[in-house]
């Protein structure tokens, strides 16, 4: 305690460890030089520190007092694959890699936390702070779980937040049930007979077949989804052909479908599989259905959406309730499927022109860092108050 402690966090340097990890992105499942640092400043404070956990993964848990109570906080650590158009001093090092969806700035907003909370100590019961790998698509969380993550924290309530480029800083928005989507995707092959294009009665015309199926797929939601129900589904790519005068023998199409609902998810898969195979039947071509479900919704528990917004009232930010859930898909949702707890959004706005999460230039707002720093406090000291 004392002296030493204190200098620790008080000099520690926020803004320059995310820009230095913006610096040195790394994406799904190589987060090595990311662990190392957090694992480096995490142990310093003195917090006790597990890493290699689904590779790069880390748990860090800090008792104070004597009850057993506890709670979870849960960061992500992952770049993307996308090339950096932002032209800031401290940018990507990395052709092709980007913090792209701010992950840096959810690490830092974490670790400032266990470092203030190390010092501080005003609580009673043990925090476990998780850095995850991979939340990009790659099931970072999921892979942390079938690496003993749910052991390591015990029976808890886990929190995270993401920031959120359309609400204005100063505010945390949540809702109760889903807040973020079930993701899946599919890859659709249809093989027919190619042949001469001036010869189409002698072929099957996979070319066609992959149009009628585009088609006939954006009417999934429309016209067979209840209208009151949530539901996206996009056709993203088709492919096929490579000269005007030949009908190819292979097309392929892939898209994604968002839900919120299991049944509707349940609902969504079974039709296309209807779909695609009636197109097919009727243009004599084979199809070939790859449907993977890779992230299932995130369902917030409702006394932890209230707990999540008292943290942030009592952490001076504007606590709101989100109006809708957001189509995108979030890896957190395998640790609430096992867990109660709520993601929330952290709003980081700076105008109406704000390149979006995932835009080659988006830009973390260093100015939410205390507000992060700020809830994460205020869910421990209320959780395990002393
Ligand atoms: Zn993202
Ligand atoms: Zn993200």
């Amino acid at each position: 305690m004392g002296g030493h402690e204190q200098s620790t966090v008080a000099s520690w340097d926020a803004i320059g460890f995310r820009r230095d990890l913006h610096a040195h992105p790394e994406l799904a499942f190589d987060e090595h030089r990311t662990a190392a640092r957090i694992g480096d400043v995490l142990a310093a404070a003195g917090l006790s520190v597990e890493s290699g956990i689904a590779g790069t993964g880390i748990v860090a848990s800090l008792t104070a007092g004597s009850s057993d109570r506890r709670i979870a906080l849960r960061a992500d650590m992952d770049a993307l694959p996308i090339t950096e158009a932002t032209g800031l001093p401290y940018q990507s090092t990395k052709p092709g890699v980007f913090h792209g969806c701010g992950h840096d700035g959810h690490v830092t907003m974490l670790l400032g936390a266990a470092l203030h909370l190390s010092h501080t100590r005003r609580f009673d019961g043990t925090v476990s702070f998780i850095f995850q790998p991979a939340e990009e698509g790659r099931a970072g969380a999921k892979a942390m779980i079938e690496d003993g993550l749910l052991r390591r924290i015990g029976d808890t309530r886990v929190f995270a937040l993401h920031n959120w480029p359309q609400l204005p800083v100063g505010t945390l928005a949540t809702k109760a049930g889903p807040i973020m989507a079930a993701a899946d995707r599919f890859d659709i092959t249809l093989s027919g007979r190619g042949g001469h294009a001036a010869e189409p009665h002698l072929t099957t015309d996979v070319v066609l077949a992959a149009a009628e199926t585009a088609v006939a797929l954006s009417t999934l939601v429309s016209r067979r989804i209840d209208p009151a129900q949530m539901a996206v589904l996009s056709v993203t790519r088709i492919e096929s052909g490579a000269s005007h005068n030949v009908l190819p023998g292979t097309a392929s199409l892939t898209g994604t479908a968002r839900s919120f609902d299991a049944a509707i998810r349940d609902r969504i898969e079974a039709e296309l599989r209807r779909i695609v195979q009636g197109v097919a039947t009727a243009a004599g071509v084979e199809a070939e259905i790859d449907y993977v479900r890779y992230y299932p919704a995130t369902i917030n528990d409702a006394d932890s959406v209230a707990t999540a917004l008292a943290a942030a009232q009592a952490a001076g930010l504007t606590a709101m309730t989100a109006e809708r859930p957001s189509f995108a898909a979030e890896d957190f949702a395998f640790i609430l499927a096992e867990r109660r707890g709520a993601y929330a959004w952290l709003g980081q706005k700076r105008g109406d022109d704000d390149p979006p999460l995932h835009h080659p230039a988006y830009d973390f707002n260093d100015a939410i860092i205390p507000h992060g720093i700020a809830w994460f406090t205020e869910l421990v000291e209320q959780e395990l108050a002393a």
